[in-house]
């Protein structure tokens, strides 16, 4: 008997040449309640998962990422994937989805399906059925588990050589106290040298875990050759057209888009027919774009005009449909374009910042354009190896003026700008008088603020940032707090609201006088456009805007805490320009 179930053993096992995609071609049926496409399992009408799929069986494959349209197969493909193991290649295995119900129903309505058909995987499927359950299965030579990627203790068990982690755009996101549910599984292949992790999904946002995973990877595009003259190009929708004649005096002739929707070629301008599509595939290869991507870490892009059972009418009918509606706009960028959603509304471009440049009055870095302003005030903001800092002067109308910024090391450093002077037009000099330092970057460093804070008794307060929902309720509350027998100036600030005055209303609608120097240099653009209001799904899946940072932005820090200087500055109408005060205490240099 044992020799018999042996031999039956022996005649699946896969001759060494075989891919992938030939083993699972052999192999697998789909079934017919779970696939539109039942019946032998085949990569004819979609040969573009040939060699992601291919690539979950090398050797030195860290990754694979699918950033894929929906209909292009992408789930089916990681199920071919995860057979292929069971059968020929077997590691522990996880299988993370969204939530739970969504594990147990993917478990009974295509995995076990998919494990009944196959001779290949039934052979390794265990008898006692206590053994074979829907979220946990001891197949002959691999466990493999299904999880809902809400719980955290389930995604953070065992170690594993395969994650398969679909639609992670829709997993539960990092928090302040535990690490995202991505991140969770992909640390259990750590302990393995062959580990290998499989994520899919369409995307939502850039800042969105598929995007950055996708940015991470080698960037590989599926180039097919046009028809008529040859040229190698994507499948882009800026290449999609249908006939003009399709539009009616108000709105369009849907039936008549359908039929006449055709794709241009970037190179000859000849028209590529929905009914090539197939040859076109056939014709496609992968080719990476980021050569700096680590090895083995392989990224996928697709989009639905690639999709063999979407045709390109019935998209430009969606299209036009939907463009109108953001909500539908931005599900068609996301399904059918596989395109992150970025809120144009919120996000600062660098075209803004340079509007502000354009519509200051002409003065030079370095100098003050105001012959006597109310005030200077200096913010700091404090990161791990360096200060970042800003002089801004307000003049007695509200407007302010950028004077001068950069990056120090030390405090003593930031002590000699602070007491630096600025030539005005009428060559008078003007200096600072009140600054104030961000103390929430880390506990460790707060001393050095403290100490920084408490040798400039009247003229620097120390500020952190909180949110409303970290209980601020309020714009800015002042407080002093004792420090080292010292009393320290205070301020909290409700860190959105003040970032919204920067961005939206001081950058984007210049509702206020917030001016830049001609010669404004380019670091100072891109820290400002560091910043961008997303929204973020809150709990029960209500949408919320929340400010996401994309890079170094602690010039937008700077900006953000001068606003709030000035502001109390106002408020507690401080008394006009004078002097500065020199410090008599000697300052630490305590930041490390
Ligand atoms: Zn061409």
């Amino acid at each position: 008997m044992l020799a018999e179930e042996n031999a039956q053993k022996a005649a699946w096992m896969p001759p060494a040449r075989l891919t992938v995609q030939e083993w699972a071609e052999r192999n697998l049926s789909l079934s017919s309640r779970s696939s539109s496409s039942p019946g032998r399992y085949s990569t004819a009408l979609t040969p573009y998962v040939r060699e992601p799929l291919n690539k979950t069986g090398e050797l030195g494959v860290k990754s694979v990422t699918l950033c894929w349209a929906a209909q292009t197969s992408k789930t089916t493909t990681m199920l071919a994937a995860l057979a292929y193991r069971i059968a020929c290649k077997p590691t522990p295995a996880l299988w993370a989805m969204p939530s739970e119900m969504l594990a147990r129903s993917f478990s009974r309505d295509r995995l076990q399906p998919l494990i009944d058909d196959c001779a290949a995987l039934t052979a390794e499927k265990p008898t006692d059925p206590d053994r074979f359950q829907t979220l946990s299965m001891s197949m002959a030579k691999m466990n493999l588990d299904l999880v809902g990627a809400g719980s955290a203790s389930a995604l953070a068990s065992r170690s594993c050589g395969l994650v398969v982690a679909d639609e992670i755009d829709k997993f539960p996101e990092e928090s302040k106290r535990e690490a995202g549910a991505l991140r969770l599984v992909e640390l259990r292949t750590r302990n393995f040298p062959q580990g290998m992790v499989l994520k899919t999904s369409t995307p939502t946002l850039d800042t969105g875990a598929i995007w950055q995973e996708w940015l991470l990877g080698d960037q590989r595009h599926y180039l097919v050759a046009c028809p008529a003259c040859n040229h190698q190009q994507k499948l882009e929708w800026e290449a999609v057209r249908w006939d003009q004649e399709a539009r009616l005096e108000e709105g369009w002739d849907f039936r008549k888009v359908a039929a006449t929707t055709h794709l241009i070629c970037g190179a000859c301008a000849g028209r590529i027919e929905e009914h090539q599509r197939t040859i076109l595939l056939r014709s496609g290869k992968w080719v990476a774009t980021n050569h700096d991507a680590p090895r083995g870490v392989h990224s996928y892009h697709l989009n639905a005009l690639y999709s063999p059972w979407v045709s390109w009418g019935e998209l430009a009918v969606d299209f036009l449909r939907e463009k109108e509606s953001p909500g539908g706009l931005r599900s068609f960028i996301n399904s059918t374009l596989a395109q992150p959603w970025i809120p144009s509304a919120a996000t600062i471009k660098s075209g803004e910042v340079e509007s502000v440049v354009k519509a200051s009055p002409d003065y030079a870095l370095g100098m003050c354009p105001v012959e006597d302003p109310a005030v200077l005030i200096m913010s700091v903001d404090v990161q791990q190896t360096e200060l970042w800092w800003v002089v801004r002067a307000l003049d007695k109308s509200g407007s302010s003026y950028l004077i001068d910024y950069g990056s120090a090391i030390g405090w003593e450093s930031i002590r000699s700008i602070y007491l630096q002077s600025y030539p005005t037009p009428a060559d008078g000099k003007v200096f600072c008088s009140f600054g104030i330092v961000d103390s929430g970057y880390a506990a460790r460093s707060a001393a050095g603020v403290y100490d920084f804070v408490a040798g400039w008794p009247r003229s620097w307060a120390a500020y952190k940032g909180r949110t409303v929902s970290q209980g601020m309720r309020q714009p800015v509350v002042f407080q002093e707090i004792m420090s080292r027998e010292k009393l320290i100036p205070l301020y909290q600030g409700d860190d959105d609201l003040w970032k919204e005055r920067l961005y939206l209303q001081s950058i984007q609608k210049r509702e206020a006088q917030w001016y830049l120097p001609r010669d404004i240099r380019r670091d100072y653009i891109t820290q400002l456009t560091g910043e961008r209001l997303v929204e973020r799904k809150g709990p029960r899946g209500a949408l919320g805007l929340e400010w996401r940072t994309v890079g170094a932005n602690h010039l937008g820090d700077c900006e953000k805490m001068w606003l709030i200087a000035a502001s109390e500055w106002q408020r507690m109408n401080l008394p006009e320009y004078s002097e500065p005060e020199i410090p008599s205490l000697p300052v630490s240099d305590a930041i490390d």
